[in-house]
């Protein structure tokens, strides 16, 4: 079974303009179809505005579908009972681009990374602590940062943060949304680095989204081709990209 399976979905947008008539819409995500199977990662590239956002916010619940369905864990993401929908959400994370926008600014770094742990399960505050602690340096950061805020980290080690706390609850599979894009390449070798040792260490499985090719051939196991809403290339062995 895999872990992720899309069938079929679209998406449109209303078009906020009267140039061409009332109630015309834009088709951010045509009839899109794929799979991704559990501790692998599915490169999703494209030029900017080809629906690689849209779609990964409609596996996150974040945005509905017009048409068709999607499946995690052979579920459907759609007709969720509550139940179900706390156990997905454990299951599946996100890390965006903007490092700073995705965290609260007035919580210490401990309490960002305690977030979606509290959720779950009832911790004392120094097994609380200890875990945080773990969490970092799974990252690469030393347990002291826990008590520091936002604005005092650089974007690497918030972004180091972000993928702390999306780790916290042992996801399956983790959409990373241009998760590397704003930082300088230096920093984003490194955290590219980090995101391989924890795919293997925990069988994750990535929805890896970016314009970056380089990145892509780095990290992805198999690669999607976006451009305008539709997926018009697939390689399942992304050793082919040496012959786009
Ligand atoms: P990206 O680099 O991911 O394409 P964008 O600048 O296109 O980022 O979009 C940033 C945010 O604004 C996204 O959350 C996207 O869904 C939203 N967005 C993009 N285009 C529009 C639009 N025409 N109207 C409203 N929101 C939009
Ligand atoms: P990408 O992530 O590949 O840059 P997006 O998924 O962000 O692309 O956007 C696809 C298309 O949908 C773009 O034309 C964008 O402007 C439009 N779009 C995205 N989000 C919204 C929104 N919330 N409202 C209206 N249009 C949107």
């Amino acid at each position: 079974m895999s872990l992720l399976e899309i069938k079929g979905i679209s998406k449109t947008y209303p078009i906020e303009t009267t140039l061409w008539g009332k109630g015309k819409r834009l088709e951010a995500v045509k009839n899109v179809s794929l799979t991704l199977h559990e501790g692998t990662c599915l490169g999703l590239v494209g030029e900017s505005g080809s629906g690689k956002s849209t779609l990964g916010k409609m596996i996150l619940g974040l945005e509905r579908p017009d048409q068709g369905e999607i499946f995690f864990q052979g579920k459907n993401l759609f007709q969720l009972a509550a139940k179900e929908q706390k156990e997905l959400r454990q299951n599946l994370q996100v890390v965006f681009q903007d490092c700073y926008s995705s965290v609260n600014p007035r919580l210490s770094i401990g309490n960002i990374i305690a977030e979606p742990i509290k959720n779950y399960e009832k911790l004392t505050p120094a097994e609380e602590k200890k875990r945080v602690g773990e969490l970092l340096e799974k990252v690469g950061l030393s347990p002291g940062n826990m008590d520091k805020y936002p604005h005092q980290l650089s974007g690497g080690q918030l972004q180091r943060v972000n993928i702390a706390r999306a780790i916290a609850l042992h996801p399956k599979l983790i959409v990373l949304d241009e998760a590397v894009s704003s930082l300088d390449v230096f920093v984003q070798a490194q955290i590219l680095d980090l995101l391989a040792d924890l795919k293997k260490e925990f069988q994750l499985a990535y929805l890896f989204i970016t314009h970056d090719l380089q990145a892509v051939h780095y990290m992805a196991d198999r690669l999607a081709v976006m451009y305008k809403g539709q997926i018009i290339e697939m390689l399942d062995d992304i050793k082919q990209l040496n012959q786009l």
